[in-house]
């Protein structure tokens, strides 16, 4: 008995078999696919472009931890954890766009420098 090779096996389609859903929204989807951890419960792993939704969803299950959370001033879409936040504005990718994008409102924050 010979078994058959599986090297010829179709495993990798090119075609866009899995595009029936909102493939218009989709526009980076390597970035909509990425997983985020939820502010709310570390065990929740959210697809990005699914985050916001979730982030709403789940704070109403978890007002004790929504007292927490804070928003971030760049982007509302950035919700994070009183002990996190101060991290989060050093490093949040709106806030340096912000930064770079201009002198506009610059001064407001203070930075601690050592
Ligand atoms: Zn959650
Ligand atoms: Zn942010």
């Amino acid at each position: 008995m010979v078994p058959e090779v599986l090297g010829s096996l179709p495993l990798i389609s090119h075609g866009g078999d899995d595009d029936n859903n909102n493939a218009s929204f989709t526009q980076h989807k390597m970035d909509s696919e990425q997983l985020l951890t939820c502010p709310y419960n570390e065990s929740h792993q959210i697809r990005r472009s699914r985050f916001p939704y979730h982030l709403v969803k789940c704070r109403k299950n978890h007002p004790k931890v929504a007292n927490d959370i804070r928003v971030c001033p760049f982007n509302a879409r950035h919700q994070i954890r009183k002990a996190e936040y101060k991290h989060h504005l050093l490093h949040c990718e709106d806030g340096k766009l912000a930064a770079e994008g201009g002198a506009q409102g610059a001064g407001e924050m203070s930075r601690p420098e050592a």
